[in-house]
């Protein structure tokens, strides 16, 4: 399918591995010119030359902790107008409901609540002057059913949602979408480290704990980045224009919802 992007440019926040690599690659894929994002420098450069040299886009780096003030000002510099824009960080770490003090909480929300707002505040203005723009936040299935042991998530990235439910009929009318993506559980570092705490807990070995979680999903397996990148894509793409505050939720079916 032609998305219809070709030549459009996009800030993809977290960027350098897992989902957001996911979402640069089909972004690029449709010939779209990418600015990457990461803290660590070389996996950053060495995903933005991977993807140059598959997809013949234009990739600009900014090596930067998104979830700062001075992280988001100089991705901004270097980002200028784009007309797509993923945000994604980091998630919190696990823990039980006593664990978190305000510290906790103000770090989990600066990540993945305030940062995603600060540059939808900072990049959607442009957007809506131009006429034409997408915004996809990459959150969490915890949004929908919540995960015990990720209080931290879950409170922040249902702030996130709230927000982007109200703006995104804000926007709409000047041609901008913003929607949210959500992952269940995916084949990253993300997802390793957590069947890591699964296996220390519980005592057993790493495939164990990956087959006890893959047994949870009925598609009978983790989400791959590429897939997740793929339906990215397709939310920032011409023929998803009607789209609207929409939380799409990709976990193969392992939530037990009607809508
Ligand atoms: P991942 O494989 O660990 O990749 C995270 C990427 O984000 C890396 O490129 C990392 O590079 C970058 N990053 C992390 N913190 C950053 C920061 N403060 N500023 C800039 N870049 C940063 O993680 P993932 O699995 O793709 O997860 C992405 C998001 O989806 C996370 O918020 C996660 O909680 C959420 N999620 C994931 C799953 C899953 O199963 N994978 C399920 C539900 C939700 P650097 O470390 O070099 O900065």
């Amino acid at each position: 399918m032609n998305l219809g992007i070709s030549g459009k440019r996009a800030l993809v926040c977290a960027s350098s591995k897992g989902l957001g690599r996911g979402c640069a690659e089909a972004l690029a894929e449709a010939g779209v010119n990418l600015v990457m994002n990461a803290r660590g420098a070389e996996a950053l450069e060495a995903a933005a030359a991977d993807i140059r040299a598959k997809y013949g886009v234009e990739v600009e780096t900014v090596a930067a902790d998104i979830t700062t003030a001075e992280g988001q000002a100089q991705v901004l510099e270097v980002a200028g107008q784009v007309d797509i824009l993923i945000n994604n960080a980091g998630g919190p770490p696990p823990g039980m409901w006593t664990d978190w003090d305000r510290d906790d909480f103000i770090a989990a929300l600066d990540a993945n609540m305030l940062a995603p707002i600060a540059l939808i505040k900072a990049l959607v203005p442009g957007m809506m002057d131009r006429g034409w723009g997408r915004v996809v936040n990459i959150t969490s299935v915890s949004v929908k059913a919540p995960i015990p042991v990720l209080g931290l998530s879950n409170a922040a990235r249902t702030g996130l949602t709230g927000y982007v439910a109200g703006t995104s009929r804000q926007v709409a009318g000047k041609g901008v979408t913003i929607n949210n993506l959500l992952p269940g559980i995916h084949a990253t570092d993300r997802a390793v480290a957590l069947d890591s705490g699964v296996s220390q807990q519980q005592g057993i070995s790493m495939d164990e704990a990956k087959a006890q979680r893959a047994a949870t999903i009925p598609a009978g397996r983790y989400g791959t980045s590429e897939e997740f990148g793929q339906t990215c894509a397709f939310m920032c793409s011409q023929h998803a224009g009607f789209m609207v505050g929409q939380n799409v939720l990709l976990d193969g079916g392992a939530t037990p919802s009607v809508m």
